[in-house]
Order: structure tokens, then sequence, then C-alpha cells
């Protein structure tokens, strides 16, 4: 039989995605895969159910229904300061995996060059390869994850032609302050350069750290796709629900791909969105309240393990090391060191190497993810916090 396709060659599924089935095999509690296991907010359900009884099961618009991009557009506006003019700067989309896929379609060609910043989400690393885009990636180093800018900018070459940047950042939990986002934006335009930002974590912020869109700058909006999801502000990853907001002819043409490539997401569980879209403040207050109790939560117990820890600003995980554990037994690297956790604590964690295109860079980093219901978090914490009397 003749080969599969080449960019087959080396496909294999995600460590987010097999330490999942690593720790439900032995029942363990999954810290890894960033699942976000709360309830779904019950007028979200409701208005889903009572959309499938309505048959409302058709294809929806490509771009979205338009009561959904009627809400996000006013979310976008008031939250992000999206200088948007209305639904056609939005697109909805098959979570924000969606969105940056046909972001990546509609901005770049084979041959383009994207510049990265590291750590980094490796579906991000991944999709670019499928499409033959060449990467190159600027390290940020812990604790407070700076930028170095002049390295930035000597990776800029004639064919580069876009960024991406994540903030809050998965994994480490940087959240782009504003004088970084304005130094950014001054080299985007010198340079004529696209911004995608994956801003799926935006509602969890902690400390004094303040999410700011750099679509929001003066000039930013022109060139940036920002990307959201609903997958973690409403406890729904599985509904596979975000969105793209942009400059209206780009939005036009992401949408088109989006199109051919699944017609629509999905239109019950579009209304179901649009009949519950929280647009109370309460509800994000008491989102990060809870959230923020969970890093110290997960934080601390890290720290009681051994692990070198730096608080995250934002998102809901914990980029640790376990450097200072490393001439212990079960701690040489990262995979042993996650299996190590499983074995002895029953607690998944995602391998640092994961979020570095050079493996070595997270050698002796774990992802703890911390978006879990409260007692399975306190009962991992407790047992990673024993960990440490047993080592
Ligand atoms: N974004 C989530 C994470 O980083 C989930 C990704 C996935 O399930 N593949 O864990």
């Amino acid at each position: 039989m003749k080969p599969l396709a080449k960019i087959t060659d080396g496909l294999q599924q995600s460590f987010i995605r097999s330490v999942t089935a690593r720790v439900n095999e032995v029942n363990g509690i999954n810290l890894g895969q960033g699942i976000c296991d709360m309830p779904t907010p019950d007028q979200i359900k409701e208005g889903a159910k009572k959309a499938i009884d309505q048959d409302k099961s058709i294809y929806a618009p490509f771009g979205g229904i338009e009561p959904l991009k009627e809400h996000i557009v006013d979310k976008v506006r008031k939250f992000n300061q999206l200088p948007v003019d209305g639904p056609d700067n939005i697109l909805i989309t098959a979570g924000s995996t969606g969105a940056f896929v046909t972001a990546m379609f509609a901005l770049l060609d084979p041959g383009d060059e994207v510049i990265m910043f590291e750590p980094l989400y490796g579906y991000h690393s991944n999709i670019l390869k499928l499409r033959d885009i060449k990467q190159k990636t600027v390290p940020l180093f812990p604790p407070d994850w700076q930028v170095d800018f002049d390295r930035f900018e000597k990776e800029i070459t004639p064919k580069t032609k876009a960024v991406i940047i994540t903030t809050p950042n998965n994994p480490c939990g940087k959240v782009w302050n504003k004088n970084e986002l304005q130094q950014l934006l001054r080299i985007l335009e010198k340079h004529d350069l696209y911004a995608i930002t994956d801003e799926v974590y935006e509602y969890m912020t902690y400390d004094d750290h303040t999410h700011i869109s750099l679509g929001a700058l003066d000039g930013g909006f022109d060139r940036t796709i920002t990307l959201s999801s609903f997958s973690k502000t409403f406890n729904m990853t599985g509904w596979r629900l975000g969105y793209a907001t942009g400059p209206a002819h780009i939005i036009e043409k992401m949408g088109l791909l989006s199109d051919l490539f699944y017609i629509c997401a999905p239109s019950p569980l579009q209304f179901g969105l649009a009949d519950g879209f929280a647009s109370d403040d309460t509800y994000y207050e008491e989102l990060l309240r809870d959230y923020d109790k969970k890093r110290t939560m997960m934080c601390e117990a890290l720290e009681s393990a051994g692990f070198y820890v730096p608080w995250p600003e934002g998102a809901y995980y914990v980029f640790a090391s376990f450097e200072p554990l490393s001439d212990q037994p079960g701690f040489a690297d990262d995979r042993q060191a996650c299996e190590t956790l499983i074995d002895k604590a029953g607690v998944g964690s995602v391998p640092g190497s994961s979020f570095y295109t050079n493996p070595e860079d997270g050698k002796y980093l774990l992802r703890f993810c911390f978006a879990k219901k409260l007692h399975e978090l306190e009962e991992a914490c407790d047992r990673l916090s024993k960990l440490a009397v047993k080592a």
C-alpha cells in the first residue's frame, strides 16, 4: 500500500491527553489535561436543552448564530475593549482551536515564518507543522517570564508574517502587561506583522495582574486576531465552542475556511450559550475567587513537596520545577517524574518538555492543572504534600 501523507509522520497523541488515559488506569486524580470539570452554569445547560427540544438542530450560519454573536460583541467591547464595529468582527468556531486553525490558513502560506514564545502550547506548534510554516521561538525565563524584545526582533526575517502569544499563558501563567504589549506592537508595526493572541484564560488573573488584549491598544486591532473560548470560562471544554475577533475582512476569510473544514459550530449548543451568557460581573468575580484559592492550595502543596514554584500570574496551571528533587530516585527527568507522581501519589501532571521545541528545556518541569472540583484538588494536594515526607 502507498504510504500515508507525510504530514502524518511523527503525529502522536499529545502528552496532555495521554496522561489522562494513564491516570484513569490507576483511578488517580488528573491534574494533567486542562479538563476543567466543574459544572457548566445551569442557564446554559437549560438553554441548550430547550434548543434541542425545539429542534434547533439545523446548520447555523457559518460565522455563528446572531444572538450569540451579539453577546460576544458586547463582551469584547466591555471586557477586552476591542474596537469592534459589530458581528462582522466575530466568528464562532469549534473551540478556540477551530479559530486558531482557520487563522493559520487565512494568514499564512507554507514557507512563511511565525515567531512564538516558549514555553508554548504544543497544539499551536503542531498545527503550524501541518501547514509547513517555519517556527521560531523566543524563550521566556522564570520566575517572571520576561520578554527579551531584542532577541525577538532579531528573529524577524523578510519571511516572518506573524507572531503568536498566549496571555495568560498556558503552561506558565504569564500575563502580558501593557508595557510589554506596547513594545510588542511597536515591533509588529515596524515590520508589518500580524498577531494571533490566544486569550482563553482571560478571566483568570491573580494579584495585581490584569488581562489586556493586544487588539485594544491603539493600532493593535487592525493586525490582531484575538482568540477566545467558552470552554474555560463556563466549564464546558467538551462543547467545543470558541470564537475569534478581528478585522472583518480577515474574519470573513476565516469563516469561509471554517465552513469548508466543518460547516459550523454545533447550533443547539450555540443557542444554549446565547440564553445563558453571563453578563453579570458577579459570575466572573466568583470564578476568580475560586481559582485564586485553588492556585494558593496547589502552589503551597508543591512547595511543601519540595518543588520550586513560580506562582502563576494567570490561567489555571502551575508550571513547577522539581530540579531540587532531581537527585532523588524517580525524578531524573520530566517523564520519569510524571510517572513517579502517578505511581506514588496517584496524581497526574504533564511533562514540561511538551511545552518546548527543545525537550531539554522542560526536563525538570511539570504542569499541574488546578481547575478541579475542590475536594479532588484538596485530596491531590494532600497526597503531593505527603510525598515530601516519604521522599
Ligand atoms: N487546553 C487544555 C490543556 O492545555 C486542553 C487541551 C487538550 O485537551 N488537548 O490541557
